[in-house]
C-alpha cells in the first residue's frame, strides 16, 4: 500500500478531497443524504474509520461496481 492520507478531508480510499460540508462547517453535507453500503467501510483501515469521509466519486464507483 502506498501512503493513506490521515487527513479528515482527505477520502481514505483514494486520497481526493472529499468534499465534506461538515468540515467545511455548512450545515448540509451530500453525505448525509447518501447511502453508504456497510461493506465500503471494511475497505477502510481501521484507524481510519470515522475521520475521514469516503468522497462521492468512490461512492459512486463502489455501488456502481458492487465493489471497489
Ligand atoms: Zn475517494
Amino acid at each position: 500500500m502506498s501512503d493513506i492520507p490521515n487527513s479528515p478531508n482527505q477520502c481514505p480510499l483514494c486520497g481526493a478531497d472529499n468534499r465534506c460540508g461538515h468540515l467545511a462547517q455548512t450545515t448540509e453535507c451530500w453525505c448525509f443524504h447518501a447511502a453508504f453500503p456497510k461493506e465500503i467501510f471494511e475497505l477502510i483501515p481501521p484507524e481510519q474509520r470515522r475521520k475521514a469521509c469516503i468522497c462521492q466519486a468512490c461512492l459512486e464507483r463502489f455501488t456502481k461496481r458492487g465493489g471497489m
